[in-house]
């Protein structure tokens, strides 16, 4: 049975004030959560969260990294750089950089690639836009997200490393908007990813976690992490409140008991 993970990107939110007693409250109401937990969060934070969180449940990471390892690009940091605030994490191809920076399928694995080798885990972000769902084209569009990274991740790496990627699916379409993806309808392509990632190797592809993303509250996250695809969530607008972010990882774990309650007794060699 795969962990659930609970991630809050905090997108350009923040101050170093505001941010101390966001984590303050997330920390204070965690007790003892099995459901892995972190915050990704703008690069100057950083060293902030490390002083805050090290030692403790919460993980954090960024929510974007440069292709190259070093040099002449102003204003990129690289994943070098993030290791040495010990970030766990990083954020790829959301789609506000997809369309608002103009990255291709093939920066955001760059950028994937670039995480791995610095031993970070990217979270993946693939989705379709609502017109594209209307056209038909959802797995077309999540299917090509996905493929290159997966071809860059096997050609530059190995099955390994593929089995460390963590990919959210987020329909650009809730994001942000209020709109949910029902959970058939995010199971649905949850799956199709699963597919996807076992056809380049099943361990690997079982051992993925695939978080569901776009307007993941409170009042909807129980019956979403309830699907047997949806691993957990990638949380923006609901993980810049405390009581928020904490229902959401609540949800996550109450999912994960339950499914290890209906889970098929494993059989033990003698
Ligand atoms: C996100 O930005 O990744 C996200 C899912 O945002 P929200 O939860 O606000 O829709």
């Amino acid at each position: 049975m795969r962990p659930k993970l609970i991630v809050g990107n905090w997108k350009m939110n923040g101050s170093r004030a505001g941010n101390a007693a966001l984590l303050a409250g997330v920390a204070a109401g965690l007790n003892g959560t099995k459901a892995s937990v972190a915050v990704c969060v703008p690069a100057p934070y950083l060293q902030q969260c490390q002083e805050l969180l090290s030692g403790g449940p919460i993980g954090w990471g960024a929510q974007d990294v440069s292709a190259h390892p070093i040099g002449a690009y102003t204003g990129e940091v690289c994943a070098k750089m993030l290791s040495e605030f010990a970030c766990r994490h990083v954020i790829v191809g959301h789609s506000e950089r997809r369309a608002y920076h103009g990255e291709s399928n093939e920066l955001v694995a760059q950028k994937a690639v670039a995480a791995l080798k610095e031993g970070m885990t990217p979270i993946v972000c693939v989705g379709e836009t609502l017109e594209q769902r209307e056209a038909g084209q959802t797995f077309d569009v999540v299917g090509a997200q996905l493929e290159v990274v997966l071809d860059q991740v096997l050609d530059a790496l190995d099955e390994g490393a593929l089995a460390k990627i963590v990919v959210a699916y987020e329909p650009v379409w809730a994001i942000g908007t209020g709109r949910t993806a029902t959970p058939d309808m995010a199971q649905e392509v949850h799956a199709r990813l699963r597919e996807q990632l076992c056809a380049r190797n099943t361990e690997a592809g079982r051992k993925v976690a695939i978080l569901y993303g776009g307007s993941m509250k409170p009042d909807n996250a129980r019956e979403l992490l309830a699907q047997p695809d949806i691993d957990g969530g990638l949380i923006g607008g609901a993980a810049l409140k405390a009581q928020d972010f904490l229902a959401i990882i609540q949800a996550a774990e109450d999912a994960a008991g339950q499914a290890a309650e209906h889970a098929e007794p494993q059989e033990f060699a003698t």
